[in-house]
């Protein structure tokens, strides 16, 4: 459950830990601050680093810090709310190669919209989002990416399917031809305590182990979308192909992680603790 108090220590260690990015050297340096963590958690377990891909995570940040990551290579940026994202994608068609990966929860109302822009959804976990976009989609003649988000901590705050609702969900996934499903993604429990966090890592790769053999034809569980900036070497030691990582890119956040992940008790918290923090920036 997201504590304020909580979320305010930890956005304060993120200050300290987690410098902005405020040009494209800076943006440069920290992509190959991260791309080294990569390569040295996959040395520890033996894997190859062309097998983990790295997602830059870009929501908050304004489209200036957008442009410099583009220049310093960015040409897939993942964002968390349609809205916002949506903003940026038509602010930034100019730069034609740059692509969006829709990374949060997703209301049927709202399918309409990334089914125009986004190349990815990384949070599927209903029917009614998956019907909602196949229909969109259709419309469009496009396709997409997506990813079954499931929920490995168990926390009520977080999206996504029970793992043992996936085999079922999944299986219902043919009937959505534009929709190619790529894999699972998951949040790890939000804790800095990493003997917390691996669990739901290794909990998340187990059920893809079980599960790849009976998926059906078409849809491919070669991907697990898991870690970010806290915790992506451990995810990366359990498996991640994918690893989403926005503050050790762009600099810490000025918003706690819970108002992307709200509960609706929490949300009235996090909106009063946004307002007292926002004037001393
Ligand atoms: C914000 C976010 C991330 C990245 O978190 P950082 O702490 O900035 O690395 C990863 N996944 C999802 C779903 C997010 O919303």
């Amino acid at each position: 459950m997201p504590d304020q108090t909580e979320d305010l220590n930890i956005l304060h260690a993120r200050h300290g830990r987690y410098p902005q990015a405020d040009s494209v050297e800076d943006f440069r340096r920290n992509l190959a601050a991260v791309q080294q963590r990569i390569v040295e958690a996959c040395r520890r377990v033996g894997r190859d680093p062309a097998g983990v891909r790295l997602l830059p995570v870009s929501k908050t940040f304004d489209e200036a810090h957008l442009r410099l990551a583009y220049a310093a290579g960015c040409r897939l940026l993942g964002e968390n709310k349609v809205q916002e994202a949506q903003r940026k994608w038509e602010a930034m068609t100019d730069l034609q190669d740059l692509q969006w990966s829709v990374i949060g929860h997703l209301q049927t109302n709202k399918a309409k919209q990334v089914a125009r822009f986004a190349s990815e959804f990384q949070a599927l976990d209903s029917l009614r989002v998956a019907e909602a976009l196949d229909r969109r989609l259709r419309i469009l003649d496009r396709q997409m990416d997506v990813f079954v988000q499931v929920n490995t901590s168990g926390e009520a705050s977080k999206y996504g399917l029970a793992p043992d609702d996936v085999a079922a969900f999944l299986e219902t996934m043919p009937a959505f031809p534009t929709l190619r499903v790529r894999g699972l993604m998951t949040l790890a429990l939000f804790s800095a305590d990493a003997v917390r966090v691996r669990p739901c890592f290794v909990r998340l790769r187990e059920l893809r182990d079980r599960l790849r053999h009976c998926a059906p034809d078409g849809v491919s569980l070669q991907e697990l979308s898991m870690g970010m900036s806290g915790d992506f070497e451990i995810a990366i030691e359990e498996g991640a192909t994918v690893v989403r990582v926005g503050q050790a890119i762009f600099g810490a956040r000025a918003m706690p992680d819970a108002y992307y992940w709200p509960t609706a008790d929490a949300r009235p918290l996090i909106e009063d603790t946004l307002l007292s923090i926002t004037p001393s920036r």
